[in-house]
């Protein structure tokens, strides 16, 4: 005899299975059938309704339904007859469950009741900015109890019997690929932000590209940029940045190219268009670049000794405290303060080379320390031999002093893909590949024009 299907729903706790914004047809499907049985007679003044609750049989059933209607920060899609109301109530600082539900003019014993079964669930913990709703008969007795933790997380905590019932309502938001171009007028930072795109974004994208291009000295005027990206929608609203898939930097005429792909172990990193790790051993620009002026004379700093002495870093002009990050993995092996050089910083990569940080403001790392690349070591100051905030940057080969600006093109080549993966690659960039050409195609089109 075959199995006879559970309805799906049946029991609270499957409901987070189902991606929730998957629900809303066979929701409205239901809800629809009910309103036409229920004549609509029961439409109130509280008419409201959320795509979030999942199919249900009876009447007994429904009121999940309208237990999850009118969901704080949720938009409304189709109206139901709700005669059970939510009261909700803000956490604020210093809150806790028993103030929040005698403000709702419930008691401490109601509230044991809902915890009572309850000890591993989410009102062991709350935090101020959630959402506490409670929701009771004519009589004023606690049906049922909400606890949104988030746009994407409610749980929710049903009266049966005496003892209430707790499910997780989860929300996935909807992936939508979106596509973008912007050219360069003053600085990345700002160009990005025209565009629309989020700070996380820019920086995501300055990441990427962090080790081929020195975002402070490196964009000109006309510099273009195209990504390809996705965007995680909910109730057809912006709702999170996703993953930036691929994205082409034309700077100087040159172009960068960068895919994101998850090889065969589960890995996940940026390659250019040959398979060649975006990922290097050293960033260009140690420092966060969103908070450094655009068009920096790296030849005027320095008045004590321009002419005594040969510059043999990079000055890079920018607000007191802005982070300073090592620019590869490394060790530090002096951390401290010289009259010339301020606080500074000096890191070993390796054998061969080295990094140093001078006039820095504060210092967030000790000799001896384990650094990463991207760890703030530091803040931009004006500390010792220097007239104003900036950050002085060296780079040293074998104890000699290179051009921090084009050492990586001497620098130990990035990590290519293996061998047997590049198949596997070449394919799954064919589209995007094509994708920012011809956006490229089309910037160039309407350039000419
Ligand atoms: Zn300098």
């Amino acid at each position: 005899m075959p199995r006879t299907p559970i309805p799906r729903g049946a029991t609270p706790l499957t409901l987070s299975e189902t991606p929730l914004h998957r629900r809303p047809l066979i929701w409205m499907a239901t809800m629809g059938a009910l309103l036409l049985i229920m004549g609509l007679s029961l439409s109130g003044p509280e008419q409201s309704g959320v795509p979030i609750a999942e199919a249900e049989s009876d009447t007994a059933e429904s009121t999940r339904a309208e237990i999850l209607a009118e969901a704080p920060a949720l938009e409304p899609a189709v109206e139901v007859p709700s005669k059970l109301s939510w009261q909700d109530f803000t956490v604020g600082d210093g809150d806790n469950l028993s103030l929040i539900f005698n403000r709702a003019g419930f008691t401490d014993r109601d509230l044991y009741r809902v915890a009572r079964y309850n000890d591993e669930r989410s009102l062991r913990r709350i935090y101020p900015g959630e959402t506490i709703g409670f929701q009771s008969d004519a009589e004023g007795n606690l049906l049922a109890l909400r606890h949104v933790q988030s746009a994407l997380l409610t749980t929710l905590y049903e009266r049966e019997g005496d003892a209430f019932i707790a499910s997780d309502i989860t929300r996935v938001p909807e992936r939508v690929a979106r596509d973008i171009s912007m050219t360069i007028d003053s600085s990345l930072f700002l160009a990005g932000s025209a565009a629309g795109l989020s700070d996380g974004m820019i920086m995501e994208l300055a990441g990427i590209f962090g080790g081929v291009i020195d975002f402070v000295m490196d964009p000109r005027k006309g510099d273009t940029i195209h990504v390809l990206y996705e965007e995680l929608v909910l109730d057809g609203e912006r709702f999170d940045d996703g993953p930036i898939l691929a994205a082409s930097f034309t700077n100087r005429g040159e172009t960068f190219e960068a895919y994101r792909y998850t090889d065969s172990e589960g890995d996940t990193s940026y390659y250019n268009e040959i398979g060649v790790s975006m990922r290097k051993a050293f960033r260009l620009a140690p420092l966060d670049f969103t908070r450094v002026s655009s068009n920096f004379n790296p030849n005027r700093l320095h008045p004590i000794y321009k002419t005594q002495r040969p510059h043999r870093g990079t000055d890079y002009a920018a607000p007191r405290g802005t982070p300073v990050y090592a620019a590869g993995d490394g060790r530090v092996t002096e951390a401290g303060y010289t009259r010339p050089n301020g606080n500074y910083v000096f890191i070993q990569h390796g054998e061969q080379f080295e990094t140093h940080y001078l006039h820095l403001h504060r210092l967030k790392v000790k000799q001896g320390s384990r650094v990463k690349q991207g760890d703030v070591i530091g803040t931009v100051g004006s500390t010792g031999a220097a007239t104003g905030p900036h950050l002085h940057y060296e780079f040293l080969v074998n104890g000699v002093h290179r051009n921090p600006r084009t050492v990586h093109k001497i620098l130990p080549k990035a990590r290519s893909l293996a061998e047997e993966e590049l198949p596997r690659y070449l394919a799954s960039i064919r589209q995007p590949v094509q994708q920012l050409a011809s956006l490229r195609n089309a910037q160039q089109l309407a350039l000419g024009e």
